[in-house]
């Protein structure tokens, strides 16, 4: 049994009914919140991606929301990468749906495709442990871990995706890089290879003011556009702007958002982290 904090085993695959229906509740209504904030802001619908962000959750917990059309997943920790990947991949297999694939295309038009991507803080020592599973990882934030992500993947002839994170609310708590050097940071990571810059994370200020947090979102997508027009090496496909979580999704999605991270409006709250 893999324990969480010795409380949770993160890789049972059971889910209990009502729990299910708990879980497709929830995300009926944050999918609705999205499309309803995409056609106000006159975005077209399914822009917005919604990622389940999973962390303390179990592979039966993960497999209800994926049952009720999520299509994209984010780990925190590596370790829960490891204890739950067997069982997804089990899972996602029997339900006919493909974890991770290494070709979208096809999965892609079918909806048969779940994308899994790293959203915390990855140390260099755990590269190993999410390489192989991971499609993206979202929190690159300096280039000499960019550099170590790079040589892996290269080596093992695979293309990672990854996003760089910055930290625009400028909480020192918060990881990320500073906003002042987003733009040559990202150009750099751009060019390394086995690494495909997809593009830009960050989590919100922690703060009620909504404009302070409209102005960090708004901030990361001047970035992004700056990064994208540059016309640099490897900057073509930094489209993504990964910002909002459950208590300012909306405000993200005014700004721009493409991905959306959501744990709590989906799973409830957390009783650990
Ligand atoms: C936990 C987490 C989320 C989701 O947070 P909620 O407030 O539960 O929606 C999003 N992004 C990151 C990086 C997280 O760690």
């Amino acid at each position: 049994m893999v324990s969480y904090m010795g409380h949770i085993d993160l890789s049972n695959q059971n889910v209990e009914a009502q729990r299910a229906a708990q879980i497709h509740d929830n995300i009926v209504t944050v999918m609705d919140k999205i499309r309803v904030t995409e056609h106000q802001t006159g975005r077209s619908s399914g822009e917005v991606k919604l990622l389940a962000a999973t962390k303390t959750r179990t592979v039966g917990e993960i497999m209800a929301a994926i049952d009720a059309g999520v299509r994209l997943i984010g780990e925190n920790r590596p370790q829960e990468v490891t204890a739950k990947i067997a069982g997804l991949q089990t899972l996602c297999a029997q339900h006919g749906l493909a974890l991770n694939p290494k070709s979208h295309d096809e999965a892609k038009v079918m909806n048969t495709c779940v994308g899994f991507h790293l959203i915390g803080q990855l140390q260099a020592n755990k590269i190993n442990k999410v390489i192989d599973h991971v499609g993206t990882i979202e929190s690159v934030d300096n280039f000499q871990l960019a550099e170590r992500i790079s040589r892996r993947a290269a080596a093992r002839g695979l293309t990672m995706g990854i996003l760089l994170e910055v930290n625009e609310s400028g909480e020192e708590a918060k990881s990320g890089c500073e906003p002042d050097d987003a733009f040559e940071l990202a150009c750099k990571m751009a060019t390394l290879p086995g690494l495909e810059l997809q593009g830009l994370m960050t989590i919100g200020a922690h703060v009620d003011d909504e404009a302070i947090i409209r102005k960090g979102f708004a901030h990361l997508r001047t970035a992004r556009d700056a990064i994208l027009q540059s016309g640099e090496q490897g900057t073509a496909g930094c489209s993504e702007l990964s910002m909002g979580m459950t208590h300012d999704m909306e405000y993200a999605i005014r700004e721009g958002s493409t991905i959306v991270r959501v744990g709590t409006a989906i799973f409830g709250p957390r009783a650990f982290i």
